[in-house]
């Protein structure tokens, strides 16, 4: 890597949704735990499915936590009412977040066409289809963009031309499958399959691609990691780059 640093990734486990980016003194949590320290820290959620929820909910700190305001959790304004509900999906969690920290944690509703800024760096959501609603985040400032899928469904074409016409110059995306066996249920399920991602990859040839978010099955992860290497994909704990380049900090064990 030639060029000066300008941020990292750090993935909490290969499996697991939680996904840290480092950028400009800011750190961008999505479908993370909450610390104590909450200055210069966004959450981001992106979907209301219980493993990201779960993700954003850990972290015990809140009752330390000595901030007069409680911790913004940024989530879609998910507005579907399903099993004769009274009230919506963001409603919903939005109490069940607001209980279980007794009101150190706040759901704050972002909606399509809205934009966040923090100092000089901006975050857009985008819409991508999964089996719920669900919130890719771009996020950009003068030097770089990075883009953080969410769960979506891989083989959409409209999913995969978004994605495209963004060209980030990193893009964090769930990658579930990886055999050939598996095309199917990828589809089914709405999630990625590896060839979805090799298909973006022809398109966005300067674009650094971190894979995140696989399947449990993946019991030996020396296969999946050999494969991501001979596609030239990035499966790792800890990564640095700067707009051309990357390197790998610590690789999962
Ligand atoms: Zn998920
Ligand atoms: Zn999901």
């Amino acid at each position: 890597m030639s060029s000066k640093f300008l941020g990292s990734v750090r993935l909490h486990a290969p499996y697991h949704p939680s996904i840290v980016i480092k950028l400009d003194k800011l750190d961008f949590r999505i479908d993370s735990p909450c610390g104590a320290k909450n200055e210069n820290k966004i959450y981001l959620l992106t979907h209301f499915h219980f493993d990201h929820v779960r993700s954003c909910m850990a972290g015990g700190a809140d009752f330390l936590s000595l901030s007069e305001n409680p911790i913004k959790i940024y989530a879609p304004y998910d507005d579907r009412k399903e099993y004769g509900e009274v009230e919506n999906v963001f409603d919903i969690h939005s109490k069940m977040i607001n209980f279980h920290s007794k009101a150190r944690r706040k759901l704050v509703p972002i909606k399509e066409g809205e934009e966040l800024r923090f100092n000089g760096t901006t975050v857009v959501p985008v819409p991508l289809k999964h089996t719920v609603p669900n919130f890719g985040y771009y996020i950009k400032n003068s030097e770089i963009s990075i883009f953080v899928t969410g769960d979506w469904e891989g083989s959409d074409y409209k999913n995969r031309q978004k994605i495209i016409s963004l060209m980030p110059n990193v893009l964090i995306t769930e990658c579930r499958y990886f055999f050939e066996d598996e095309i199917e249920i990828a589809e089914e399920r709405m999630h990625v399959h590896i060839e979805d991602v090799l298909e973006l990859k022809e398109e966005l040839e300067n674009t650094i691609i971190i894979l995140t978010h696989i399947s449990h099955r993946y019991r030996d992860l020396e296969d999946i990691i050999k494969i991501t290497k001979e596609k030239e994909l990035i499966l790792a704990k800890n990564i640095s780059f700067n707009n051309t380049g990357y390197r790998i900090r610590e690789r999962f064990k």
